[in-house]
């Protein structure tokens, strides 16, 4: 699941192939950018901002342009050597094909794709929250914007990017269950909310630079998480079975025992 650690790696391997590169064809198959030729650029470097990824370009006339992409559920960048065989996804997938004398960079089930003049980033990305694995990553800031919604759920608050940016709802649900937190508390009653952010911070950038996401420390399949994707199974520390529920718009995974829960709010409250 792309989330803030899987769009920094792939902001990364965007990086490595394309940085300064002129490209020598580009093949949009999105409707918007149907008929935009980028041949003749140069990528002047790739960046992530929470799960936004933003190749910066440069145009023969100088102007500086940025190609913004969102990866979502499950969308993907991958980097192939020329002439090597695209082995990511199937084709009828791709969204954009970027070629360049060194590499080919190829965006599958891309969302957002548009192309913006990269002083107008801030009209994509400005909302966002702090970025937990930015260079300004600034945990206080991030504190505040999650406290300016007392009542909100926790398990809603760090899904929302404006408050912070780059956890999904893997990390989520994580996090949460290292901490002990029902994802149902409101913020203003989770105990340490610094704390919380602090966690986050470190689990996504422990996981920087692998694409095996885990909150356990292990890489081995099926033993990556505590809570998430393990409906009824053991819990790992008190082997209550592990519950899955819809909160908001996605779902949830917690341990009733060691996560346990204050009364809900009504919802007429
Ligand atoms: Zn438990």
């Amino acid at each position: 699941m792309p989330e803030g650690d899987t769009v920094w790696n792939t902001a990364r391997v965007l990086q490595r192939a394309l940085a300064g590169a002129r490209i020598t064809g580009s093949d949009f198959r999105v409707p918007q950018l149907a008929t935009t030729d980028l041949t003749d650029w140069t990528v002047r470097e790739s960046a992530s901002r929470g799960k936004h990824l933003l190749l910066r370009l440069g145009a023969p006339t100088g102007e500086h342009w940025t190609l913004h992409s969102h990866l979502r559920m499950d969308g993907a960048w991958r980097a192939y050597a020329p002439g090597e065989r695209w082995s990511g996804r199937p084709a009828h997938l791709i969204r954009v094909v970027l070629r360049s004398p060194g590499a080919v960079a190829v965006g599958y089930h891309l969302h957002d794709l548009t192309l913006v003049p990269t002083a107008d980033e801030g009209h994509l990305v400005g909302h966002l929250g702090p970025d937990l694995l930015g260079a300004d990553w600034d945990p206080a800031e991030a504190v505040r914007r999650l406290a300016d919604h007392p009542e909100q759920t926790i398990g809603e608050a760090l899904l929302d990017q404006r408050n912070l940016a780059g956890v999904g709802n893997l990390y989520k649900c994580e996090v949460l269950f290292l901490r002990g937190v029902s994802p149902w508390t409101p913020v203003e009653k989770v105990p340490d909310l610094p704390g919380l952010v602090a966690l986050s911070q470190r689990l996504l950038a422990a996981n920087r630079g692998r694409w095996t996401q885990s909150s356990t420390g292990s890489l081995h399949r099926g033993q990556t998480s505590y809570v998430y994707g393990r409906r009824a199974q053991p819990c790992r520390r008190c082997g209550t079975a592990i519950r899955k529920e819809e909160l908001g718009e996605r779902v949830t995974y917690w341990c009733p025992v060691c996560q346990p829960e204050l009364p809900r709010p009504s919802s007429s409250g």
